[in-house]
């Protein structure tokens, strides 16, 4: 078993990619654009995921263009009170020996694609059909391009026609979550002499993250809020750095001043699936937003993605004789870290938008206790590593819902 076809050229197929060649696997990745893009924005990356991407060879790269945020601040929306604040470097290098970063993502991709040869990515290439023939996979493209074989990875995002060929075709729904996403030139808020760190805005029926990226050029924010419907025309109003303040109104004036001096903002629909029972079928499997969308509540949807690369391409190479079994394994240890993941974000955006009242004074006073965004906190997820998990002789499985 030498031949990996991968579906999809975003951080979790290309990551996927990197570490599959790696391990020695003959590998072709076919994009259905005709560039590889991200849409312009912030990625905030924990150790568990910059780990891997350093294990690859990717760290000088990353310590040219990512920030290391020396801390979190959650704060409250209108009067900017601190609910928790947590340091985040040097601090999380020195417990999980993998720093925290935040980075463009076309910076983050840019970064994955240099660690894989540019012939062997196929752009324009939009995967429309596949066939599983026990002894292989064929998968065709539109144009009529045929390819094969001995596995086919669906790392083609939320929309996944990997997916609904193996699961069967099912509308993502709208999760009731409109952001705002924007770019700030930091030179234009000097003024407010924000720390180089994240910082997470909470109030009623919505928050507003935001840090620094591109080694601290530009801050990046994105600012949720709720809605019950999603009408596309209605969304593309090209207004949205008025329309992003008018949602943050009476918020902070340092929430306010951030939006307001974007050079463009634009606006984010978030769709979700109900978590899926399975993954695989014979040589055929998928990773990232292709088998668990999550909300990005914990920041974790391209870092899953990026794990499920490193343990997929551990469990290849231990069972390079029987691919299905292999790709069976694969699902089996990933599907619990990422169901909870995906329970966990679901749950962060009610705690997140609480109204003012009691349950909000609840949750901050447990904010106040329990400090759960410090890295000491978070162990459970970062100190984590998904490739060593792969492989025969590591981690039970029960390790992994400590
Ligand atoms: C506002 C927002 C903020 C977020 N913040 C964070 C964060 O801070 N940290 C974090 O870890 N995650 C975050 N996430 C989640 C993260 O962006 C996604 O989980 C991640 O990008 C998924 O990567 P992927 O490679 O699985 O899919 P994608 O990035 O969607 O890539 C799929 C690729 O497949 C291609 N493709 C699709 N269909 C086909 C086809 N038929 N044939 C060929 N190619 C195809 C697409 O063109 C695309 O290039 C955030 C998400 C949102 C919406």
């Amino acid at each position: 078993m030498r031949e990996i076809a991968i579906a999809g050229a975003g951080i979790g197929g290309l990551t996927a990619a990197v570490a599959l060649r790696q391990a020695g696997f003959d590998v072709h990745v076919y994009e259905q654009a005709p560039e590889l893009t991200e849409v312009g924005g912030g990625i905030n990356m924990g150790p568990n995921a910059t780990r891997i991407l350093y294990g690859l060879g990717l760290g000088p790269a990353l310590d040219r263009e990512a920030v290391r945020p020396l801390s979190t601040h959650q704060r409250r929306w209108q009067d900017g009170r601190t609910l928790q604040r947590a340091p985040l470097n040097p601090r999380s290098e020195e417990l999980y020996g993998a720093p925290h970063l935040t980075v463009h993502r076309a910076d983050l991709l840019s970064i994955v694609a240099s660690g894989f040869p540019p012939e062997r990515v196929h752009l324009g290439h939009r995967l429309v059909g596949l066939a599983d023939t026990g002894a292989g996979v064929e998968a065709w493209f539109e144009g009529g391009v045929r390819v094969t074989a001995d596995v086919l990875i669906g790392a083609d995002g939320i929309h996944s026609t990997v997916r609904a060929a193996l699961l069967g075709e099912e509308a993502p729904r709208f999760a009731g979550c409109v952001a705002y996403r924007g770019l700030v030139p930091a030179a234009h808020i000097a003024d407010l002499g924000l720390e180089l760190g994240s910082q997470s805005w909470v109030g009623p029926g919505g928050h507003l993250v935001h840090y620094f990226v591109s080694r601290g050029r530009l801050l990046n924010f994105v600012g949720w809020t709720e809605h019950d419907t999603w009408n596309r025309e209605d969304w593309t109003d090209r207004a949205t750095i008025a329309r992003a303040l008018a949602a943050f109104d009476g918020w902070h004036p340092q929430v306010r001043r951030i939006i307001g001096a974007a050079d463009t903002c634009f606006v984010w629909a978030l769709f979700d699936r109900e978590p899926l029972p399975r993954w695989s079928l014979g040589r055929v499997t998928l990773l990232g937003d292709a088998c668990h969308p999550m909300y990005p509540f914990m920041g974790q949807g391209a870092a899953q993605a990026i794990e499920d690369g490193a343990c997929l391409a551990a469990c290849l190479v231990a069972g390079a004789g029987d691919p299905a079994a292999a790709l069976g394994r694969y699902e089996r240890l990933r599907l619990p870290r990422v169901s909870r993941l995906q329970e966990m974000s679901r749950a962060n955006k009610v705690r997140f938008h609480l109204p003012d009242g009691p349950a909000q004074e609840a949750r901050d006073a447990e904010w106040a206790r329990a400090g759960d965004r410090s890295p000491e906190a978070l162990r459970w997820l970062y100190d984590f590593d998904a490739g060593a998990l792969g492989k025969e002789k590591c981690y039970p499985l029960a390790a992994q819902n400590d």
